[in-house]
């Protein structure tokens, strides 16, 4: 039996989850689309990492696993930088992202991560360095002579113009000496992993362990004990969850007086005791009262690729590719105006244009959560500056509706302590997003990924997926029209 380099990690965050990696595995959840999502860029940021080695070769992974070792093995003699070589030493067994030949007989390790912040409190995250350990420890116990180890991830601050340029677009920290001092700790913790794999099914409470460093695929199965309406379901309560867990605490509605809830926190537990909606009409007139006609509701969708796409734009900055629009003037009656752009070109002066001749002179621009709308709008103008007084003055219109749900002016215990549009449209007009074929906007960048860069797929498909795009954004701004009606009729 090996260990590899991932459940080595998940070792290292939970016995727990390590045992039934190989013994129960049938009880972890399946990758969902929004993990593969994740996983699909981190391939291909490791393409790209990849150029920066132009004279390096893949080790054929369809091969299998033993003839990987085998060829890996056999390849060294070329001392040429490998992509993903494979290799087994005293039960480990580690792929590596890229192995550089140094001198004679040396090699270096390159981690490759998609990752452009690598720190905590300063400095390399932990988790890298014991990835980078064990990978390391795989390597000497295998007979290869490692000079240094190295990070490599996406630079921040890179800004793409004309042809992606590899060497620029990552950088490589030497992280050997930070390495080398979890490098000694690595055989005991393999040690031990595999008694814990051996032995008996190990009992682990949840914790804040669960989230970190990575959030285990094991938590609905974990967390299925807790009852509706359970700590977790408390707005904004973070680790505290597992402080009230260790008291006894699973229900909102038993958290004792004494426990520092924030008035927020409280006034979600008085709803779930009392069963009842909490409304503020007060607060709600004065947010209805600014509004001026002709009152737009705009919504947006964006793709944010860790590989800039466009020129001036950075490692995963976003993008608008869709917009929908309501406009509704002082008779009520509404007109809806839409973008939606599915080309692999560049979205940003198409949808700035429309957005341009779609909204009116005047009028308030109702938005769900401002910041994301605000800072998006900004780019586009840094980006095309002829847009900047436009773009100022649709940013000075804007009203954002998740205000009065942020300050818990309206809470309904069906929202389970979220604040987000996905919760409070729902809760509020009976609207939702179950019956819809993209149900949220990660689901809708997807969609507009397949659909602008993925393989050819037929023009029917490709019109069917459109219309669920569309329809998806629309519910967003349709969503919020009724969210006004129903909060106007309740004050
Ligand atoms: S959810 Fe938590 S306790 Fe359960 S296996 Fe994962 S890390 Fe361990």
């Amino acid at each position: 039996m090996y260990i590899s380099k991932s459940k080595y990690l998940t070792g290292l965050q939970c016995p727990k989850s390590l045992w039934i990696n190989y013994n129960a595995k049938w009880e972890i959840p399946e990758v969902d689309d929004s993990l593969q999502a994740i996983f699909d860029q981190g391939h291909e940021v490791g393409e790209w990492a990849k150029k920066v080695f132009p004279h390096g070769m893949d080790i054929n992974w369809d091969a299998g696993f033993d003839e990987v070792i085998k060829q890996s093995k056999e390849m060294l003699s070329k001392r040429i930088p490998l992509f993903e070589p494979g290799f087994v030493g005293d039960s480990t067994y580690s792929r590596i992202d890229i192995l550089n030949p140094v001198g004679a007989d040396e090699w270096d390790i390159i981690e490759v991560k998609s990752t452009t912040n690598p720190t905590k409190s300063d400095k390399i995250d932990e988790v890298y360095l014991h990835d980078i350990s064990f990978q390391k420890y795989c390597c000497l116990r295998s007979g290869l002579k490692i000079r240094n180890t190295y990070l490599m991830y996406l630079n921040k601050e890179y800004v793409k113009q004309g042809d992606i340029n590899p060497g620029k677009l990552f950088i490589i920290k030497d992280v050997t000496e930070s390495v080398n001092n979890f490098l000694d700790d690595v055989g005991k913790n393999v040690e031990h992993m595999l008694n814990i794999i051996r032995g008996p099914r190990p009992e682990v409470d949840i914790g804040s362990h669960c989230k970190s460093p990575y959030d285990c695929a094991l938590i609905p199965v974990c967390r299925s004990f807790l009852p509706e309406n359970n700590v977790f379901n408390l707005t904004r309560i973070g680790k505290e969850a597992y402080n009230l867990l260790s008291q006894g605490v699973y229900k909102i509605e038993d958290i004792p007086h004494s426990f520092g809830l924030t008035s927020t926190q409280a006034l979600q537990r008085e709803t779930v005791l009392r069963n009842q909606i909490h409304v503020e009409p007060n607060r709600i007139r004065e947010f209805l009262a600014q509004l001026e006609y002709p009152v737009h509701y705009f919504d947006i969708e964006t793709s944010n690729p860790a590989v800039p796409l466009y020129d001036g734009m950075k490692p995963y900055q976003h993008y608008p590719f869709q917009y929908s629009l309501h406009i509704q003037d002082e008779n009520n009656e509404v007109e809806h105006l839409e973008f939606l752009h599915t080309e692999p070109s560049d979205p940003r002066p198409a949808i700035l244009e429309s957005m341009r001749q779609s909204f009116k002179e005047k009028g308030s621009i109702v938005v769900y959560y401002e910041s994301f709308e605000r800072r998006n709008l900004q780019d586009l103008a840094d980006a095309f500056p002829e847009y900047k007084k436009w773009v100022d003055d649709i940013i000075n219109r804007f009203v954002d509706l998740h205000d009065l749900f942020k300050e818990f002016s309206y809470y309904d215990p069906a929202q389970k302590g979220s604040t987000s549009l996905k919760a409070t449209l729902p809760s509020l007009t009976g609207m939702g997003y179950d019956d819809l074929e993209i149900s949220d906007g990660s689901a809708a960048m997807r969609e507009y990924r397949k659909i602008a860069f993925g393989p050819q797929i037929p023009e029917e498909e490709k019109e069917q997926k459109r219309k669920h795009l569309l329809k998806y954004c629309e519910m967003d701004t349709e969503g919020m029209i009724r969210m006004m009606e129903i909060l106007r009729e309740m004050v």
